[in-house]
């Protein structure tokens, strides 16, 4: 089945926005030509904010900032993804295994903005025509078969990957399979951080988040023992059967071990863990859950248009 795409000169009629699309266009340029793309191997890296010296990796770097600035979710991204799909098909098909890296990583980066507490233009969610959501959750659907089949292929490849990397490739996947919300958390707090605050004693009205950075927890000499404050949930390392998606803290604990990312491992049974409040003692609930409360403002209560 092929998904219905708008054309690029009709984005900004549906969108009612002034931009231009230049640089998608070069993106999906390899889907409808057989032209080469001169890209150097070593431009073909996951690292974050790598300075361009390719004009086809100068375009993936502006589409990444532009589509996850500042973890806003941006609507373009509804017109974007059977793009995204058929140009992550076109390099699977050129067997380039970086591009196919890079392309996941973008999709699973920019999905993890996507959830309805962050669409905050109370216009466009009331007049995106139906057929363009659809066609952006089937989109999804196939990315997601597509990300599978590329785990299981490439897992000896992914082992070699440094860990930073690992990590953020691990994160983009959850982009792509896990709660949204959760991703966002995840993303925001650069896998190491995020802020809560305890329901039974902090006071709403002030600024009592409290910040916990798991490499207090980490590495030889840890600040803070494991168990102090936060309670790991507990480990499911070897139970992942390496082909299911649908739990969350399971399959992504496992994937960083596998992988190599042990301390990435230790950092989900963190942000799955209990944090007991070190102020009044109580079991304050799932950090994560509580992460997710602090992180996350409601796009209902405070939307643009
Ligand atoms: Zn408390």
């Amino acid at each position: 089945m092929t998904l219905k795409k708008i054309p690029f000169n009709e984005w900004n009629t549906v969108l009612g926005l002034q931009q231009d699309y230049d640089d998608l266009e070069l993106l999906y340029s390899p889907v409808i030509s057989d032209a080469p793309i001169h890209v150097p191997d070593c431009e073909k890296v996951l690292t974050l904010h790598h300075t361009p010296t390719s004009s086809y990796r100068e375009a993936y770097e502006y589409i990444h900032d532009e589509f996850i600035s500042m973890g806003e979710f941006t609507y373009e991204l509804y017109l974007a993804m059977p793009y995204f799909v058929e140009i992550y098909q076109t390099w699977k098909q050129k067997q380039d295994f970086q591009w196919q890296l890079l392309f996941l990583s973008l999709i699973g980066d920019c999905l993890a903005t996507d959830f309805p507490r962050n669409h905050f233009s109370k216009r466009l969610n009331e007049t995106l025509p139906k057929e363009i959501i659809e066609t952006h959750l089937r989109s999804i659907e196939i990315i997601r078969e597509e990300a599978k089949e590329f785990v299981t292929t490439h897992l000896e490849k992914l082992k070699q990957l440094n860990l930073d990397d690992v990590e953020y490739f691990c994160q983009c996947l959850f982009g792509i399979f896990g709660d949204r919300e959760a991703a966002f958390v995840l993303f925001m707090g650069d896998f190491n951080r995020c802020y809560i605050a305890c329901p039974y004693c902090s006071d709403p009205d002030k600024d009592s988040d409290v910040e916990y950075n798991f490499d207090w927890y980490l590495g030889e000499n840890p600040v803070c023992a494991l168990g102090e404050e936060i309670v790991p949930a507990p480990s499911v390392i070897g139970q992942w059967d390496q082909k299911s998606y649908d739990n969350d803290y399971l399959w992504m604990s496992n994937l960083l071990y596998l992988l190599g990312s042990q301390d990435g491992a230790t950092k989900m049974s963190l942000y799955y863990g209990t944090l007991i409040c070190p102020n009044c003692g109580k079991n304050a609930g799932i950090v994560m859950d509580l992460a997710k409360d602090r992180m996350i403002w409601d796009g209902e209560s405070s939307q643009l248009d």
